[in-house]
């Protein structure tokens, strides 16, 4: 260990500090030089090809969606004759104060919480390479974890719309339609698991 600037730098060993290849589907290491997992067949880079380059790219696609996601209708209802569009916060806030708790708050944590908590570390992951700032390179592939696991839920706040769409339709209160939001939405949750797939996150701990 050595201290600069009064940081302790901890002497990371990656497959590059190695002279190695890893394997990022079956982590098994390789030789300079080989393209392909001898184990498993994946093809072997020692760093993603343009990752950080291509983050940014999907990173700030994700965050141009989720802004029409959150300004534009997520539900239109049809009652009377008369059109009524609600975005995702208005909804969160109608269920909230009917006493529907848990369905506002499922509503909030997926559709609000989830994406810009994710578009944040992906910032945060991305200005870790920035910044050369391989103190936080553990933290940050902890953050890095923790989004991959959470990916797979990101479409939760869609298959409540299209539930509560099919409820209201099968009780035949109104004419229930899901808004322009919705798309963007599933726009910015695909860019933003992109992201994180184009993400190379040993690129933290390289010099
Ligand atoms: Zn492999």
């Amino acid at each position: 260990m050595r201290k600069i600037y009064g940081i302790t730098m901890m002497k990371w060993k990656t497959d590059i500090s190695e002279g190695r290849v890893l394997c990022l589907s079956c982590e098994e290491l390789h030789s300079l030089g080989d393209n392909e997992c001898q184990r498993c067949g994946a093809e072997i880079y020692q760093r993603k090809p343009s990752s950080i380059a291509q983050t940014w790219g999907y990173v700030i696609a994700a965050t141009l969606f989720l802004i029409p996601a959150n300004l534009m209708p997520m539900m239109v209802v049809t009652s009377l004759g008369s059109d009524e569009g609600s975005t995702i916060m208005e909804g969160v806030i109608y269920f909230l104060s009917h006493k529907d708790y848990g369905l506002g708050l499922i509503i909030f944590i997926a559709s609000v919480a989830v994406p810009v908590f994710k578009l944040s570390v992906v910032y945060y992951l991305l200005l870790i390479v920035h910044l050369k700032q391989r103190e936080k390179a553990l933290l940050g592939l902890k953050l890095f974890h923790i989004i991959h696991i959470i990916g797979k839920w990101s479409m939760l706040d869609i298959f409540v719309v299209a539930l509560m769409v099919s409820m209201v339709q099968f009780q035949g209160l109104a004419t229930i339609q899901t808004g322009a939001a919705a798309i963007s939405f599933c726009a910015a949750v695909i860019f933003t698991i992109i992201a994180t797939e184009k993400f190379d996150p040993r690129l933290m701990f390289d010099n």
